[in-house]
């Protein structure tokens, strides 16, 4: 059997849970779950964040199937429903959604009396400045003076563009922010993501809403997950199927980019794109044998990487660490010119998901 495996951690996702409540202990927590958990398996990962206050998902197929596990916490959509049909069923279905456009607040008011719909908290999207979703400034405190009169409770939230750095963006979308939540107080507020948990704890409010880190990777460039003390809850892990010694001059895979400058011992791993593993290089990759960094060698295939073993003490079947607690993903990321959201996002059905206690 080829045995790529994800391995998820349940442990260290309780331990970044508590991260997030050692942080942030006055705020209820909203554990972001869209993207099947960022990749890592919604039911897998549900168990280990039950004590969550609430859940984040991107549609109401994301929020059905945390339902149908059994899951009886509030859950957001946090792009609203797409039609009114949507929304009579996420009413009927004590569902939660962001409004951020006109018809989705029409719609809203035109089935308040639908189930207990006006028990669901709505919560209103300002665009301090991100300019993907909300209402302006100058908008939203009407439209939420709306909602309140006709019974709704309103939860002002908005996104950051830049809460991983110190862009000069962040001052005018935070101050945006507290300007329109003092114009319609009383009203819950919620701003933080994982990395404006870490930065603004002045800002943490009523929910606050962690994803990456829960998932144990860096929402900043500049920190990883020792210094934040986040636990990588993902393995991600392939065998050896192959070994090979090849002479100098000697090239590997596909187009060859890769010659043996010196004779070489080079082990095939059964990991490819077709599993998720990137193909794409702007810096040298490794993968970790143990805790030691060995280098890949030539172009990613579909189904197979080569990496170079010499002088290693290793055999067909040995255990290789894509991603993980040795060779950590945000680094996998920063070599292959992008962020870990987008690897753990792109990880395909193929490798076996596996829970560990
Ligand atoms: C995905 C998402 C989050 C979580 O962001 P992280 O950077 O993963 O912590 C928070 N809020 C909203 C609205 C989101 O879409």
């Amino acid at each position: 059997m080829r045995q790529a495996t994800v391995y998820i951690d349940s442990q260290a996702l309780q331990y970044n849970l508590n991260r997030v409540k050692q942080l942030a202990p006055t705020a209820k927590i909203v554990s972001m779950v869209k993207a099947n958990a960022y990749g890592h398996g919604v039911k897998e990962c549900l168990a280990a964040l039950k004590d969550s206050d609430a859940f984040g998902v991107a549609c109401v197929e994301e929020a059905l199937e945390i339902r149908e596990l059994g899951y009886t916490q509030p859950i957001t959509l946090i792009e609203g429903v797409f039609s009114e049909n949507e929304m009579i069923q996420v009413i009927g279905q004590k569902l939660e959604c962001v409004v951020h456009q006109t018809p989705q607040v029409e719609w809203l008011i035109a089935h308040k009396d639908h189930y207990n719909a006006l028990n669901l908290k709505v919560w209103v999207k300002l665009n301090s400045g991100m300019n993907r979703l909300g209402f302006k400034p100058t908008e939203i405190i009407e439209v939420i003076q709306r909602l309140k009169s006709h019974g709704f409770t309103c939860v002002l939230t908005m996104h950051f563009a830049n809460a991983d750095s110190d862009h000069p963006l962040n001052e005018q979308q935070k101050n945006q922010f507290l300007q329109v939540k003092q114009a319609c107080e009383p009203i819950l507020a919620s701003c933080c993501n994982s990395a404006a948990i870490y930065k603004y704890p002045e800002l943490h409010f009523d929910f606050v809403r962690p994803g990456i880190m829960l998932y144990g990777a860096t929402p900043f460039a500049d920190q990883n997950v020792h210094t934040l003390d986040l636990k990588p809850v993902m393995t991600f892990s392939a065998r050896i199927i192959a070994l090979n010694s090849i002479q100098q001059g000697e090239s590997v895979g596909y187009g060859s980019t890769f010659t043996a400058a010196q004779p070489m011992k080079i082990a095939i791993v059964s990991i490819g794109y077709g599993d998720g593993y990137p193909r794409a290089y702007i810096k040298p990759n490794f993968v970790a044998i143990d805790e030691q960094l060995v280098p890949v060698i030539g172009r990613v295939s579909m189904d197979m990487i080569a990496i170079d073993v010499t002088g290693l003490d290793v055999e067909l079947g040995t255990q290789i660490e894509l991603w993980g607690k040795h060779r950590l993903l945000d680094d996998v990321a920063t070599a292959n010119g992008t962020i870990g959201y987008e690897l753990l996002c792109r990880l395909s059905q193929r490798p076996k998901r596996q829970l560990l206690y």
